[in-house]
């Protein structure tokens, strides 16, 4: 606005239709005069949000979207919606799987009573976890802040979702590394929370351990930081390293030290996600040393268990059932707080690294 020789002022206006009214079209923004709408579409400005390009839909009612991003590059993003959620990211306990209804039973009438979005932040990814299907794509480019907060408003209003009475939450753990798209990652963040309306305590981002990025998350002020998840993945820098390459630059020591800078509100915890895979991070000597790994970290933490979901071209396995109880409960006894996070829309590959902008239903 400033730019065009309008006051600042109008900048605001303009974020107000956007992100709360969620205005489409320049004409309808009305709050702006006749003259400057026009002047907008004449030099070629345009509003609106991300245009959802697939739909694939699960069994289980998660939806898998294919998201066109803005830059004329005609790449894709997937974003996730998980009616329910997945029983493991809301951290306060009103996401456990405990209290998942059957979809009928829901009291909004409309298949679901509270939901989670999980957002990408980049097309592809650099890091290079051995196990993750969007680490194949190689890092294609970062996403604008546009692009990570228009996912999250393109799925409110497919979905009909009314901020501030509907629990919603957002997990940034989807496509890419947040961590290394910061500045992005943490406007479209502040514009989620100030524009949008979202409250960053039901938000979590998960970072496989890119330090300088721990660090500067752990300055942002308490209103407008999301939760924060590591990717754990493993018992020891060893296997670690083996399982995620970044180990070596990274270890877990290192990323743990960033973590403890980030001052924690009342009763949250960090979460530390455990990929289990089959044979390789799976065996109950592996969750004694998660254990006292946790415990000795000193940090208010819990454990986020995700099962191995498989993808083409990935030498793994997943876990077994029994050995997936067993670490579950092997933790627990040691009074680390767990939980089991249930593989949500595997048939449509939306599952936890199965994002690969794979047009496969
Ligand atoms: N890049 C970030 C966020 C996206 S990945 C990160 O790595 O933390 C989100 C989670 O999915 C991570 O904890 C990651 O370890 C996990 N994940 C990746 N591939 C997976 C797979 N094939 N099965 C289960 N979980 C996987
Ligand atoms: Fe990237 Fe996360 Fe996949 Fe690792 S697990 S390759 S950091 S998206």
């Amino acid at each position: 606005m400033v730019s065009l020789g309008e006051p600042k002022w109008r900048g605001r206006q303009l974020a107000e239709a956007l992100y709360h009214q969620r205005i489409v079209d320049v004409e309808g923004i009305t709050t702006l005069p006749r003259a400057l709408r026009q002047k907008l579409a004449n030099e070629g400005w345009g509003v609106g949000r991300p245009r959802i390009a697939q739909i694939f839909t699960s069994v289980d009612g998660t939806e898998r979207y294919l998201v066109q991003g803005q830059a004329p590059d005609g790449l894709t993003v997937e974003t996730v919606w998980m009616p329910e959620g997945d029983g493991g990211e809301a951290g306060d306990g009103t996401d456990d799987s405990g209290s998942v209804k059957a979809d009928s039973s829901s009291s909004s009438g409309r298949g679901w009573d509270r939901a989670t979005i999980c957002v990408s932040s980049q097309v592809g990814c650099a890091v290079n976890c051995q196990f993750c299907l969007t680490a194949k794509l190689g890092l294609q480019r970062n996403l604008a802040a546009g692009e990570i907060a228009g996912q999250v408003v393109a799925v409110l209003d497919r979905q009909g979702v009314e901020v501030g009475k509907d629990r919603v939450n957002l997990v940034f753990m989807g496509m890419g590394e947040p961590f290394l798209n910061y500045d992005n990652f943490m406007a479209a963040v502040r514009l989620l929370v100030e524009e949008v309306g979202l409250s960053p305590q039901r938000m979590t981002v998960s970072t496989s351990g890119i330090v300088p990025g721990i660090e500067r998350f752990a300055e942002e002020p308490p209103e407008v930081r999301p939760k924060l998840a590591i990717s754990l993945n493993a018992p020891n820098d060893l296997i670690r390293s083996k399982v995620m390459p970044i180990n070596r630059k990274w270890p877990i020591e290192a990323v743990v030290d960033a973590a403890r800078a980030v001052r924690l509100r009342t009763r949250e915890r960090i979460t530390f996600e455990y990929v289990l895979l089959g044979g390789v991070t799976d065996q109950p000597e592996h969750a004694a040393e998660v254990a006292r790994l946790v415990r000795r970290t000193g940090l208010p933490a819990k454990v986020n268990l995700i099962a191995w979901n498989p993808g083409p071209g990935i030498a793994y396995s997943m876990p077994q059932p029994d050995a997936v109880e067993t670490f579950r409960r092997t933790l627990a006894a040691e009074g680390v707080p767990v939980y089991l996070r249930r593989p949500r829309g595997r048939d449509i590959y939306a599952a936890c690294g199965q994002l690969k902008r794979t047009v496969e239903g």
